[in-house]
């Protein structure tokens, strides 16, 4: 390997994309191996997800001491979260203080996009270019580009005529926005939609929330942590986080739940309302076949259905807000602070896109099939273009010249989500094919970078210069995550995880669904049969 430390040159040995959580992590990583590291943010700052989604409400689902790394053991002694679910500009806080303390922020790169990534098989080095005009090569190319950080905004006929503001919940403003006095409509009601319709809605004069398709949202009950109990985590983190790792969904350990079919009505009724009382996406856990039985998700589904009839008044909005057609926790479950209860509010009106759909914006505002809505800002809650949208952004072409957005054009094809084959020394912080997006996404990033940290390092024991997936590997791998999902309700719903929410794009379910535990001992077993499945070539 060559020369440690910093680096502002043109020719390094890996140059890491994105300075989320990911790209933080892998530049720590690889530059303890010695090797020279080059990160590329696109952003004027550290973040990602956290630097971009500044949205009123935004805040992790993911509990505040799970959702950290555990690479460090100083870093987990000496940072004290506030709250149940942190806010976003405290997990700011938390990733500038982790590039500062480790000294990484002279290692990136800011306000530079990769636009090109070109693998030269002659010299064995990708061959990079940037939209600030910049060229450079590396012999690894590690994209940490994110699942969640291509926006999708839906394409509405005069949206450039409309005279007020407009705000994305994925790229808010980084100065304060007030919506003091104002007619704000907020389209789509996601997760970012969930989490921000209630702040908006106690400054606005007066809210629209339009919704195409209702989602089933929980409480977080979110507090501030109690400093005991916070102390008593602390004192314990490894274990617990050997617990998170080990889990089937890395969000809590596992523990054993009964089948909701075996329970009495009474039973699961008291099940439900503790997992409800205690808040976060424990409802969908505490029965254990949530996912794979659609009887067993009815009744929990009913069981949400009522929250909703007892906390919405009206009870024509009500039924518009409760989800019908997909079974719950098939679409993201949203973790709220009173999302439901806002639609009780005067100045909260609900509008049914699907009954009377969004046809045209003017200077004053939205028109739908049914009625005017004069407004003075619009903010789009509209999501992504989850897992592969970042990746096939650029222009990245692997052997033969063969670009990656023809190598996938039917739907991603990875090995453990990690690597694709005719694409040496590319890797995926969380590709598409891993547990990802449906994880404790901070607990899966560990594992990916670990485990391409460790792979260069084989590579450098063995003298090999390129890895590379083969292909009989790929397509094994391929089926068996369609094979896993096909056990479950997934599937069914026209989500964001299989690619619906992409006019065009292919309907394949992204993520890997057997386990996050399951699929860490799949990449140490892997591991230890010498990178099975890559070919490690001098
Ligand atoms: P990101 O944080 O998305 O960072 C990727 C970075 O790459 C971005 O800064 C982007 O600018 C940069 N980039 C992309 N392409 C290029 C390019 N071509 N050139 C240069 N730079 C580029 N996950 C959980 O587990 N728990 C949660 O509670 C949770 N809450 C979330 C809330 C919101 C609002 C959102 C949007 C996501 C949430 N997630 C959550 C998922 C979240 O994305 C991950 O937890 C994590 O932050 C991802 O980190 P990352 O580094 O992989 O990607």
């Amino acid at each position: 390997m060559s020369s440690e430390g910093a680096t502002n040159d043109h020719d390094v040995d890996a140059v890491i994309v994105g300075a989320g959580f990911a790209g933080i992590y892998a530049l720590y990583r690889l530059r303890a191996m010695s090797l020279r590291v080059q990160g590329l943010e696109a952003a004027e700052d550290v973040g990602g997800t956290w630097y971009w989604n500044r949205y009123p409400g935004a805040r992790c689902d993911v509990e505040s001491m799970s959702y950290s790394y555990s690479f460090s053991p100083e870093l987990e002694r000496e940072w004290m979260w506030t709250e149940r679910y942190a806010s976003q500009p405290e997990i700011l806080r938390y990733l500038q203080h982790v590039v500062d303390r480790f000294a990484l922020r002279s290692l990136i790169r800011f306000r530079t996009r990769l636009t090109q990534a070109h693998w030269d098989a002659a010299s064995g080095q990708w061959q990079l270019r940037t939209d600030t005009g910049e060229s450079l090569t590396a012999r690894f190319l590690v994209m940490a580009t994110g699942c969640l950080s291509e926006p999708r905004l839906p394409a509405i006929p005069g949206i450039e005529r409309f005279a007020g503001r407009i705000y994305q919940t994925s790229r808010w403003p980084r100065e304060e926005v007030d919506f003091t006095g104002q007619r704000v409509a907020v389209i789509g009601t996601g997760s970012s939609g969930i989490q921000s319709i209630p702040v908006i809605a106690r400054q606005t004069a007066h809210l629209t929330v339009f919704q195409r398709t209702p989602n089933f949202s929980v409480p977080a009950h979110n507090a501030p942590l109690d400093p005991r109990a916070r102390q008593s985590l602390m004192e314990n983190y490894p274990p617990f986080r050997r617990s998170l790792r080990e889990s089937f969904t890395s969000l809590m350990p596992d523990s054993e739940q009964p089948s909701a079919l075996a329970l009495t009505a009474e039973e699961r009724e008291r099940r439900y309302r503790a997992a409800w009382d205690e808040g976060g996406i424990r409802l969908l856990f505490c029965i254990s076949d949530a996912i794979i039985s659609k009887p067993a998700n009815d009744t929990l589904a009913s069981f949400v259905h009522e929250r909703i009839r007892e906390t919405v008044k009206d009870p024509e909005i009500a039924v518009r807000l409760m989800p019908r057609d997909y079974p719950l926790g098939t679409k993201r479950l949203c973790v709220d602070t009173d999302y439901y209860a806002t639609f009780n509010r005067s100045n909260v009106t609900l509008v049914d896109l699907r009954a009377t759909p969004i046809v045209s914006a003017s200077a004053q505002g939205l028109a739908t099939s049914a009625a005017e809505f004069p407004l003075d800002s619009i903010v789009f809650a509209t999501g992504f273009d989850a897992m592969t949208g970042a990746l096939l952004a650029l222009d990245i072409r692997g052997l033969g010249g063969r670009r990656l957005a023809d190598a996938w054009h039917d739907g991603p094809r990875t090995y453990l989500g990690v690597a694709t084959s005719g694409f040496p020394n590319l890797f995926m912080i969380t590709g598409p094919g891993s547990p990802s997006v449906l994880s404790n996404m901070v607990i899966s990033i560990e594992q990916h970078v670990d485990f391409i940290a460790d792979l260069i390092a084989k590579m450098h024991e063995r003298g090999a210069s390129t890895a590379e997936v083969q292909s009989p590997a790929e397509q094994g791998w391929v089926e068996h995550v369609a094979e896993v999902a096909e056990t479950t309700l997934f599937p069914q719903a026209n989500s964001w995880y299989m690619g619906a929410n992409v006019p065009g794009k292919p309907r394949v379910f992204l993520p890997y669904v057997g386990g996050v535990g399951a699929f860490r001992k799949q990449c140490h077993d892997i591991a230890a049969a010498g990178y099975a499945g890559f070919d490690l070539r001098r």
